[in-house]
C-alpha cells in the first residue's frame, strides 16, 4: 500500500523552491494577476481517502479542463452523434490552431482543442434549456459542491481578447458545423472556461472518470463505454501538443488548462490534481508536469 501523503510531501519539498516556474498565462488579461508561487496537490483514492499538500484549497481558473466536463455532458445527452461533428485524433498542434480546421472541412481534430470544444459548446447550447445555469448545475452536482461558480471577470476578459476563438467559431459556422449564433456559443464557452475550482473540487469533479462513470455520491452519469472513450481522448489529446510527452513522462489520462491546473487519474485507483500557474512553452503547468512525473515514478502507479 503506497503512503500517498508521504509521496505528496516529498514531491512538494523537492519542487517548492524551484526558481524557474514558467510564465503565468497573460493572453487572457485577468489570468495574469495570479501569483506564480502557488503550488498545491490533492489526491482522492477510489475508497474516498484524501491526501493534500500546499495551496490545494485556493481556487483557480480551470480553463480548458472544463472541456472534459462539457464533453461528458454532451456525450451523455446526444451519445455517439457527437463524432459526426468532431474527430478523436490528437492534433499535434497548439490548442488554438486554425489551419487544420480549414484543411479538414470544419471538423475539429478532437473535442479538447478550442475548435472542438466550441462544437461541444454548440451542442450544449442546443440541448440545454438554460445552457450556462444548467451546465454549472451539472458541474456542481458531479462535484457535490454548490459553491462552485463562474468568474465573470475572467469570462469578460476572455471575451474582450478572444479573437482567435471568434475566428474558430466563424470558420466552424462557414463549414456548417455550428447550429447557433457565434456570439451565443462563445458566451457559453467563455463562461465554462471561467469556472473556478480548487484542487479538491477538481479532483472530486473528475472522480467519475476513475470510478466507472459514477460520481462522488455514486450516481451514474456516464456508461463504462463512455468513460473508456473520454479517458482515451484525455490520454491522446489532453495536453495540447505535449500529449505524447505527458503519456511518456506520466502515463495517465488527464487534462491541463492555461490556469495552471492539471487533473489526471488512474481508473479504479485515484484522481489527482496539481496546480501551479506558471506554464511551460506548450501551455502546460511547469511544476505540475514535473510533480506528476515524480508521482507516477515514485508510486509506480500508471496505466502502463
Ligand atoms: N479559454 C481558453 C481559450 O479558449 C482556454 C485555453 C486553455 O486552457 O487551453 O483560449
Amino acid at each position: 500500500m503506497v503512503d500517498f501523503q508521504a509521496v505528496l510531501d516529498e514531491i512538494y519539498a523537492e519542487l517548492q523552491n524551484t526558481t524557474d516556474k514558467g510564465a503565468v498565462a497573460s493572453y487572457i488579461p485577468e489570468l495574469a494577476n495570479v501569483d506564480s508561487d502557488n503550488f498545491g496537490i490533492y489526491l482522492n483514492n477510489i475508497q474516498g481517502d484524501d491526501f493534500y499538500v500546499g495551496d490545494w484549497d485556493t481556487p483557480f481558473s480551470i480553463q480548458s479542463i472544463s472541456k472534459v466536463l462539457s464533453l461528458a455532458k454532451a456525450f451523455s445527452l446526444v451519445g455517439n452523434k457527437i463524432w459526426d461533428r468532431v474527430d478523436v485524433e490528437p492534433s499535434g498542434n497548439p490548442f488554438n490552431h486554425l489551419s487544420l480546421l480549414e484543411l479538414e472541412n470544419g471538423i475539429p481534430r478532437n473535442p479538447l482543442i478550442n475548435s472542438g470544444a466550441i462544437v461541444i459548446a454548440d451542442i450544449l447550447v442546443s440541448e440545454l434549456e438554460n445552457p450556462k445555469a444548467d451546465f454549472l448545475a451539472y458541474v456542481r452536482n458531479l462535484t457535490n459542491d454548490q459553491t462552485i461558480d463562474f468568474n465573470l471577470d475572467v469570462a469578460a476578459s476572455e471575451k474582450e481578447t478572444g479573437y482567435n476563438n471568434y475566428a474558430a467559431a466563424n470558420l466552424l459556422k462557414s463549414f456548417d458545423n455550428l447550429e447557433n449564433d457565434v456570439d451565443e456559443v462563445l458566451d457559453f464557452y467563455f463562461h465554462q472556461c471561467s469556472i473556478e475550482m480548487d484542487c479538491q473540487q477538481l479532483t472530486n469533479a473528475f472522480f467519475l472518470f476513475a470510478n466507472r462513470g459514477k460520481c462522488m455520491r455514486n450516481t451514474a452519469h456516464l456508461t463504462l463505454n463512455q468513460v473508456k472513450r473520454i479517458n482515451g481522448i484525455m490520454l491522446t489529446c489532453g495536453f495540447y501538443d505535449e500529449a505524447g510527452e505527458f503519456a511518456f513522462e506520466v502515463g495517465l489520462p488527464g487534462k491541463s488548462g492555461v490556469g495552471g491546473g492539471i487533473v489526471a487519474l488512474l481508473p479504479n485507483e485515484f484522481t489527482i490534481t496539481c496546480w501551479s500557474p506558471g506554464l511551460n512553452d506548450k501551455g502546460n503547468s511547469y511544476l505540475g508536469m514535473m510533480a506528476l512525473e515524480k508521482f507516477t515514478t515514485k508510486t509506480k502507479l500508471s496505466i502502463f
